[in-house]
């Protein structure tokens, strides 16, 4: 584990107690974005904000990436108001009202279309804007979600592009290409760099009635919370020079961006042993940081002493739970821990992507974590 930043332990030891509370770091998210650029020679990068929807990340994505992708009406509310100069709007499912809120939004928007229905439903809307067709087609990629390569409700079919591509130009819709969004958190930039060399070549061959100027890979460039990440310099290598033929290739990276730029941290309440097994009981838990009990894996984490009032326990395999009425709320299975007091903070590390976003924090009626932006 690489150690914590000088600005997030400050930050830590200044919360007041109890504490719980999200970081972030806009300045990680701006750094990480910088290399990416550089790793992807000049095609074009939009912020899946989905991520990480905090209103500080999402401004500073939207200052410095080419745009944000939005999967929801209330994010394209939400991308709106941080001054994004460019949207897509992906996402299945998408309502009537959502539609007619892409079609009036004056920020240009590419608009993902998810399915037939959702083509008649633009032309109803009367939306002139660029259209894209997500399509489910291509093996399943390395990774821990895979959208295509299964039956997954995402995009149409690759048997119905035809018909789907008919249906767009009669309602004069201006179809420019395909979105081909394939995965998250995918590690293998060999895998990667094949699936975006496939995405370009098939989108080649399925445009045949219209002109091709669009391809968007879609995000999935891995940035695992345990730590590992997607080689970006084997990356840079298997796209240097790709040909798009015109058209522009569109990445959407949520997670790689956002997660190292976020943490959790959480206050020890308790210590105990049940079973013989050592126990931190923490002003939180999975309520607020979802991601390990949703993949079933131990976050590691740091620790940031507090004042301590007790002596602390030595050289411990702590497992860290949080506040609720439930055995699933465990962030840590087994963390091998040479101190630890009641007052202490954990600090887990590289949880911007899908923490806090995806969490169920009404559960029990605990007070929200705190949120700070350093
Ligand atoms: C979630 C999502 C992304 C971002 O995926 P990451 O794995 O976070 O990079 C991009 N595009 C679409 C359509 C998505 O649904």
């Amino acid at each position: 584990m690489n150690p914590l930043p000088a600005n997030v332990t400050a930050a830590v030891a200044a919360l007041p107690s109890p504490s719980s509370a999200w970081i972030y770091d806009p300045a990680v998210l701006a750094g990480r974005l910088g290399r990416l650029r550089e790793a992807l020679g000049g095609h074009t990068i939009l912020y899946a904000m989905k991520a990480c929807a905090n209103p500080a990340i999402v401004a500073t994505a939207a200052a410095l990436a080419d745009g944000i992708e939005c999967a929801s009406g209330g994010e394209l509310r939400a991308a709106t108001a941080a001054a994004a100069t460019r949207l897509a709007f992906s996402g299945p499912a998408k309502t009537p009202a959502d539609l007619t809120a892409a079609t009036r939004t004056t920020t240009p928007l590419w608009m993902h279309a998810e399915s037939m229905r959702e083509l008649d439903g633009l032309a109803a809307a009367g939306y002139t804007g660029p259209v894209a067709l997500r399509v489910n087609r291509g093996r399943a990629l390395p990774g821990t979600h895979q959208m295509t390569g299964a039956p997954t409700p995402f995009g149409i079919d690759e048997a119905d592009v035809p018909a789907a591509v008919d249906r767009a130009l009669a309602h004069g819709l201006d179809l420019t290409g395909f979105h081909l969004h394939a995965v998250s958190n995918c590690l293998d930039a060999h895998a990667y760099t094949a699936h975006v060399h496939d995405a370009l070549a098939w989108s080649r061959t399925a445009a045949t009635r219209f002109d091709l100027r669009y391809v968007n890979v879609g995000g999935g460039l891995g940035a695992d919370p345990r730590g590992d990440q997607i080689d970006l310099a084997a990356l840079a290598r298997g796209l240097k020079g790709i040909d798009t033929a015109g058209a522009e290739l569109v990445f959407e990276p949520g997670r790689y961006l956002a997660a190292p730029a976020g943490w959790y941290t959480a206050e020890v309440l308790d210590l105990k042993t049940v079973q013989g097994q050592a126990f931190a009981l923490v002003r939180g838990g999975t309520h607020h940081f979802r991601l390990p009990a949703a993949w079933g894996y131990s976050h590691p984490f740091h620790l940031v002493p507090g004042p301590r009032h007790e002596p602390p326990w030595t050289n411990v395999d702590l497992r860290v739970c949080g506040e609720l009425c439930t055995p699933r709320d465990i962030l840590n299975t087994g963390q091998p821990t040479p101190h630890i007091a009641v007052g202490d903070r954990l600090v887990f590390a590289n949880a911007g992507a899908y923490g806090w976003e995806i969490s169920h924090d009404r559960f029990l009626h605990h007070p929200a974590p705190q949120t700070l932006i350093i």
